[in-house]
């Protein structure tokens, strides 16, 4: 994560990228305890990256030695801070910078440097608007901008976060995905990230701190994985999902009945999984349970941290599959499911796949087989429909069985939330989900669904996916359909 600076000569303080970390230590930071702020006490929450900003010249306090640490960010002092953490001195300028921003601004000379940069352009009016507030997630954006080399916050898939207030289309959406795995950043809360709200000194000066000395950010552990380490443990739970499941005291139905369990009690998963069997806590008593009765979930974090999903791209090889408006179903279905692959991976779970690329062809029962001898989570399998006689046939529908799936309701509710994601995100036509007892979500026993993202002998579905933008919502409507799922 942490990519050593070879440029930016007159960056005093990033050039010292092998001395900065002992300089964090308790000596250092007690040597600085002279320049504290009358109002951030030891004990403030952001206090120790107020600190660290300040001993590096990068954020200054007010005359009256305080820090004001509840005041709002403006654009200005954003512009000011942003350039002094890359060792830039403020230059003079002789002519005005924005229409609103005279030669004589206090900050003219910061935003000047800043629009020279790139890292700034303000509004369309020909504007900068310097005393406005910074939101959220314009500070996203000029800190990705500002910093993306030096730190090297790229990503695997910059569409990955939690927050239910990020949407895909939102321009700052890649920069607070960037942030998210790099643990710049863990929301408001776990699940909004609140991009309109303003910045205060404080919260600033903590994104600031985490992203230009790595060893502040939070651990992946906390924000559900990043790019480049795995996440750890999210804290598991496990829901009952059938009326009554014996725990027992050991991993097989020979070992005694510790306690029955009613459909909807909430265990503490303790892993030791042994065959499909996991070891289990409740009410103070250990035991094991059959994990295909239990809906795992994470206390916090990615939803799909830790899963294990099987993605099954359909057809493959020798069997090219339906094809249309020249494009080949088991060209398409890989595709779509590699990036679904990327998206839940960089989200921290563990993706199976039962093809790698076009040459091969699994047989069907290769397929459930692999499932089940990897005791996942969840089967999902993507396919294309046609109808060369009904070219008008239009439209995405899920599939999941109830005949023979051990999970066949919960496969239900895992069909209606890819096939929402389907219609409202893709706006794709809506097919419904049905029950049919197809070879895949019939032989596998954890929740499984086989989807239909359209028709390939459509014309309007068959240039959804020559496009790359609509081959990205496709793979975004079924990783957060699969997302949505763990949540509920
Ligand atoms: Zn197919």
């Amino acid at each position: 994560m942490w990519k050593k600076v070879v440029s930016c000569a007159a960056a005093g303080f990033l050039l010292a990228s092998a001395p900065l970390p002992s300089a964090l230590g308790g000596n250092a930071r007690e040597a600085h305890a002279a320049a504290n702020f009358n109002d951030v006490s030891s004990s403030f929450w952001a206090s120790k990256e107020i600190n660290f900003l300040h001993s590096k010249g990068i954020i200054e306090g007010y005359d009256d030695g305080s820090f004001l640490p509840n005041n709002k960010v403006t654009r200005a002092q954003a512009a000011k801070m942003i350039l002094s953490a890359l060792g830039e001195k403020e230059p003079t300028v002789s002519n005005d910078v924005f229409s609103d921003v005279k030669k004589d601004h206090w900050a003219a000379g910061w935003i000047s440097l800043a629009k020279q940069k790139g890292i700034i352009s303000g509004y369309e009016n020909g504007t900068f608007k310097p005393e406005e507030t910074l939101t959220r997630a314009q500070m996203s954006k000029l800190l990705v901008r500002t910093f993306e080399q030096e730190y090297d916050l790229s990503v695997k898939d910059d569409t990955v976060e939690p927050f239910s207030d990020v949407w895909i289309n939102q321009e700052f959406r890649p920069y607070v995905s960037k942030l998210y795995q790099h643990g710049i950043t863990t929301g408001t809360d776990s699940t909004h990230y609140s991009p309109y709200s303003s910045v205060n000194r404080a919260q600033f000066s903590v994104f600031l701190s985490r992203t230009i000395e790595p060893s502040y950010r939070v651990s992946s552990a906390e924000n559900g994985g990043s790019s480049t380490t795995p996440p750890a443990t999210t804290s598991t739970y496990g829901i009952v999902k059938t009326d009554s499941l014996n725990m027992r005291s050991g991993p097989s139905t020979s070992s005694g009945v510790v306690a029955s369990l009613k459909r909807g009690t909430k265990v503490d998963y303790l892993g030791d999984q042994q065959g499909y069997w996991v070891k289990v806590r409740y009410n103070g008593q250990t035991g094991y349970v059959h994990k295909l009765y239990l809906k795992l979930k994470n206390e916090q974090g990615s939803s799909v941290a830790n899963r294990v999903i099987v993605l099954d791209a359909g057809h493959g090889g020798k069997d090219p599959g339906a094809s249309g408006n020249g494009v080949v179903e088991k060209e398409l279905v890989l595709d779509i499911a590699q990036r679904v692959q990327k998206k839940l991976e960089a989200a921290g779970a563990t993706v199976i796949m039962t093809r790698t690329d076009a040459a091969t062809y699994p047989e069907l029962k290769d397929r459930t087989d692999l499932a089940q001898s990897k005791y996942a989570d969840m089967f999902v399998s993507v396919h294309t429909n046609s109808a060369p006689s009904a070219p008008s046939a239009n439209g995405s529908e899920v599939y999941y069985d109830t005949s023979q799936n051990t999970n066949g309701s919960e496969s239900a509710i895992l069909a209606k939330e890819i096939q929402e994601q389907f219609v409202s995100l893709v706006g794709m036509n809506d097919r419904g989900t049905k029950d049919n007892d197809f070879y895949v979500v019939r032989n596998t026993d954890m929740p499984s669904v086989l989807v239909e993202l359209g028709f390939l002998t459509n014309s309007g579905d068959a240039a959804k996916f020559k496009s790359d933008y609509y081959r990205n919502l496709f793979a975004e409507a079924i990783y957060l359909g699969i997302k949505n799922y763990y949540s509920l």
